[in-house]
């Protein structure tokens, strides 16, 4: 399931593979036809990640004249390829769109949103969603306006970290393993949360993305937390309560919970996090 630390990821490969050059762009599956045809022949000015959405800009020189705006949602992949000189490969299956020039091309599929919008409606989106800390503008003000957010709300601390208007680009597995390395009970009311444990889950919920966007994996647990505390990190020593249900807990042995809240598999320590 893609996170934040993923979309930034695939607007640099995006960036380093097509920015600045003339596309080819076409939907061979046809339900972006119009869409996809609006920008063929156009320059990829640039793309960009807001949280978990991506927005490709195209223009004929320097302005962005339009915006593709991508949702992976949960099941879409959008890989960049090389191709030699006979070309990409003949699409195969549901492929929303491609993107190619003579050297690479990028296979779109599976995402929830591919639609062309403007400048407005592209504003207006990135209106819509919380600081994303992955993102080398975020300001001090960010800061502020997520605390606004979780300090006045009712609502569980768990569920507020999904929400994207609080904060972008935060997703299950981020959301499980901050509150687990703050020791914060998921269901605490976002209110009920002191400045200084907001500070403390915002630094650190900072450093975990950071990480995860160079790396290209979420890797939460310290080394010596792991079974396996030297070399490169397994897979199942990389988180501290994420898909871990019933295993003990890293720090104190007792049985990690998992509860579905809002729809997704919430995983927790009740003894670590009371
Ligand atoms: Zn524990």
């Amino acid at each position: 399931v893609p996170e934040g630390h993923t979309l930034h990821r695939l607007a640099r490969s995006l960036n380093s593979a097509f920015a600045g050059q003339v596309i080819a762009s076409s939907s061979p599956q046809g339900r972006f036809e119009d869409g996809a045809a609006i920008v063929d022949g156009m320059r990829l000015i640039g793309a960009e990640a807001w949280g978990k959405h991506l927005l490709v800009g195209f223009g004929r020189r320097r302005r962005t004249e339009h915006w593709v705006h991508v949702h992976l949602g949960l099941y879409g992949k959008f890989p960049v390829h090389n191709h030699d000189d006979d070309g990409p490969p003949e699409p195969r299956g549901a492929l929303r769109w491609r993107l190619e020039t003579t050297q690479v091309h990028a296979d779109l599929r599976g995402p929830t949103a591919c639609r062309v919008i403007d400048e407005a409606e592209r504003d207006l989106l990135i209106g819509r969603l919380g600081p994303d800390l992955l993102r080398d503008d975020d300001e001090p003000g960010d800061r502020e306006l997520m605390w606004e957010r979780i300090s006045r709300s009712r609502s569980p601390i768990g569920g507020l970290l999904m929400d994207q208007s609080v904060v972008a680009g935060v997703g299950n597995v981020y959301r499980a393993e901050v509150l687990f390395r703050a020791g914060i009970d998921p269901m605490r009311p976002g209110r009920a949360l002191s400045r200084h444990e907001f500070d403390d889950l915002w630094s650190d919920m900072r450093v975990l993305l950071r990480a995860g966007l160079r790396s290209g994996r979420i890797i939460t647990t310290r080394p010596e937390d792991r079974d396996q505390p030297k070399g490169r990190v397994r897979r199942e020593d990389a988180h501290y309560v994420y898909r871990r249900a019933g295993e003990p807990c890293r720090l104190c042995g007792s049985g990690v919970s998992v509860a579905t809240f809002q729809g997704r598999n919430l995983f927790w320590c009740p003894s670590c996090q009371g």
